[in-house]
């Protein structure tokens, strides 16, 4: 008999959560990857050709937006960097097959900021520069992937990562100018996001049995005056007068201490310390806060400073930090309203990106045409084009050349089909994960390997799951769920945008994507090692787990409302990015650098004719720094030249 689940044996509840249902669960590598693999061709012309006429991204039918189950950091994608890392010889997989490509500039990572980094390349060179963009995913766009549905007959679009432009109007004017460039109007969100469709639905919190001791879900977070709200959960009477208290109290917590040292002061202790040691708050009620800032920060409240927790504020996902009000600090600034979300998020601007550089891959002409283009994945890594955009490509080794032109052109070796083959260009921007360089690009200097090494990523989980229709939501009465103790913390109904021939299903009879939220952490470690564990965790995680957990939970959740796992779920796409949001620095555990000792100004210096573009390279995981350092990169080039 299998493990028994709140008194049922564990065949019956997989069975009654749909284990079994047949929801699509593709996974590209068992499909329509066909290809060169393991052909053995001597002549280099022939062996480009080969590989040309039988790429799996001119196979009919390659579309990976499509594609659902386990994404983002899908199989197949790292089994060559890791072996790198693993200390495996770049060539251990055989010689590299010189293919006598040459580039004016290859770029490492086709996300936003290696796309961004070839449009500004050739911005400068002029049209016929010749450009390869080289990428270890079946898509591109990087972190900015696209996630398409079937579900009640029509297509629904989602994002795999890259969510939206959050305050557009601060980016730099070279991010505003690209995005103009690509036609983006961002002012065009205040009419295309429906900002009134969800105003009448509310935040729930799920409290789960295994952290509360019982499974209840409660309406009207935010909404309902805390005491009433409270009343219903599941949490001991002290906890609920103190999560109570510190919501409506307004009291200086720090009293004796001007503005600048409480906000030095915040910046030193954990929220969770702030809590506990300042407000008062009872240790029994931290659970309840725990996870409020994985979605930012990828780590609970005892790794992120209050500071932090301070000026994220009252952030769009329902998740208020009491314990500000009476610290006499001045009212938030009124931000830019998170409007700013193509249905695809920010997949757009790389779609947009690629309709610039190569014509035809991606139809039509507008912000509005480009939502439901079809990319032609046929067209992206043409033979007689300028730009070439060349996937599941992972490159394992950067140098300057030898011979000819010593010093100046750069080699480049990627692992495609299990080959190995080298290509040469003069210039190469690396706009790849930063972390993975020393590896890349032995000849760097030592310092700043070590100082690359600093950047570990943080790992987390953006899940989508095609509904039948939301009515149960609606029944509710919300679009958000606070899940403190999930296996998923999150969960959310997709934002209301409706752009160009896409319409947002805003009836609740509709199918819908939901969005949920997870981030492997390890409470006790520092950020970094949380990150790295947290990593582990996700690639050892097959997508059934993943699967029965979602279910198990939205039945947990919904069930009351009329929710059936089995009946309603039409897709799942788990998009695990084992290497997520870029290392951004944290004031209680990382030094206090000066600017020229950050890791990642060490780090992102120009070396030769290589340069380092990518979000890790401003330590920061938004596309605007992900632009903004692409532009730089390119610059730094551009001036070597000069
Ligand atoms: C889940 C998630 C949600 C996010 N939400 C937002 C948001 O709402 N708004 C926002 O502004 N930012 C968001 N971000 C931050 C996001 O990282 C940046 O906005 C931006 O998309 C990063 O682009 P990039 O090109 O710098 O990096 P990436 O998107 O990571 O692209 C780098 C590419 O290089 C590839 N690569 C790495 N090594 C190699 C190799 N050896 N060979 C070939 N290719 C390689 C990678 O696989 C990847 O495809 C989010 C990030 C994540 C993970």
């Amino acid at each position: 008999m299998g493990k028994r689940v709140f008194g049922m044996s564990e065949k019956k509840r997989n069975r009654e959560l749909g284990m079994h249902c047949p929801i699509t669960r593709r996974d590209f590598l068992n499909g329509v990857a066909i290809g060169a693999g393991g052909l053995l061709v001597a002549d280099p012309a022939l062996a480009a050709l080969v590989v040309e006429e039988t790429a799996p991204e001119k196979a009919a039918g390659y579309y990976p937006p499509a594609l659902t189950g386990m994404r983002g950091n899908h199989n197949g994608t790292f089994t060559y960097a890791h072996r790198l890392r693993d200390g495996k010889r770049w060539d251990s997989v055989g010689a590299a097959a010189k293919s006598g490509e040459t580039y004016d500039l290859v770029v490492v990572g086709g996300g936003i900021s290696g796309l961004a980094a070839a449009h500004f390349y050739r911005k400068r060179a002029g049209k016929s520069a010749r450009i390869l963009v080289l990428d270890n995913h079946d898509d591109f766009g990087g972190h900015a992937k696209r996630n398409e549905f079937k579900a009640g007959g029509r297509m629904l679009l989602s994002y795999g990562g890259t969510q939206s432009m959050e305050s557009p109007g601060e980016y730099s004017e070279v991010a505003k100018g690209l995005l103009a460039e690509l036609g983006i109007q961002t002012e065009r969100f205040y009419k295309a996001y429906d900002q009134n469709l969800y105003s009448k639905l509310g935040t729930a919190a799920f409290f789960d049995k295994e952290t509360f001791g019982a499974d209840r879900l409660v309406t009207g977070m935010n909404s309902t005056a805390w005491p009433e709200f409270l009343a219903q959960a599941p949490l001991s009477a002290i906890a609920r007068r103190d999560i109570a208290r510190v919501y409506t109290e307004r009291v200086d917590y720090l009293p004796g201490l001007s503005k600048q040292e409480k906000l030095a002061k915040l910046g030193k202790i954990s929220y969770a310390d702030y809590l506990v040691k300042y407000c008062k708050l009872t240790p029994e009620a931290l659970p309840f806060f725990q996870t409020f800032t994985h979605d930012l920060f990828c780590v609970g409240i005892e790794a992120v400073s209050a500071a932090a927790c301070y000026r994220a504020g009252d952030d769009y996902q329902s998740f208020t930090y009491p314990g500000f009000d009476g610290l006499g600090f001045p009212e938030h600034e009124k931000e830019e309203p998170y409007i700013f979300h193509f249905p695809d998020g920010n997949a757009t601007v790389a779609r947009l990106l690629v309709r610039a550089l190569i014509p035809g891959a991606v139809p039509g002409g507008t912000m509005d045409d480009v939502v439901t283009a079809r990319a032609d994945y046929s067209k992206l890594d043409d033979t007689n084009a300028a730009v070439r955009i060349r996937l599941n490509s992972t490159v394992v080794h950067v140098q300057h050349a030898k011979g000819a032109n010593a010093g100046k052109d750069v080699e480049v070796a990627y692992v495609r089909e299990g080959n190995l083959a080298s290509i040469q260009a003069k210039k190469c921007v690396l706009a790849c994960y930063n972390g993975m360089i020393r590896y890349l690009c032995p000849e760097l200097p030592e310092k700043q390997k070590e100082a690359l090494s600093y950047l570990v990523k943080a790992p987390l989980v953006y899940t989508h799951v095609a509904l039948r229709n939301w009515t149960a939501f609606h029944k509710l009465g919300v679009h958000h769920i606070v899940a403190p103790g999930g296996y998923h913390t999150y969960t959310a109904l997709d934002f209301p945008v409706s752009l160009g021939q896409y319409q947002f299903p805003s009836n609740p009879e509709e199918p819908m994507v939901l969005f949920m939220l997870r981030t492997p952490c390890r409470p006790g470690l520092s950020p970094r090692n949380q990150h790295r564990a947290g990593r582990m965790e996700l690639m050892q995680t097959p997508f059934a787990t993943f699967e029965r957990n979602i279910r198990d939970q939205l039945a947990r959740m919904l069930g009351g409302a009329g929710f059936d796992a089995a009946r309603d779920i039409e897709g799942i796409t788990v998009n695990r990015w084992a290497h997520g949001y870029a290392f951004t620095p944290n004031a209680l555990f990382d030094p206090d650098w000066k600017e020229e000792e950050k890791p990642w100004v060490i780090g992102r210096k120009r070396f030769g004719s290589i340069a380092i573009a990518n979000s890790d390279a401003g330590a920061n995981a938004y596309t605007n720094v992900a632009i903004d350092q692409a532009h730089r990169a390119v610059m730094e080039l551009a001036e070597a030249r000069s």
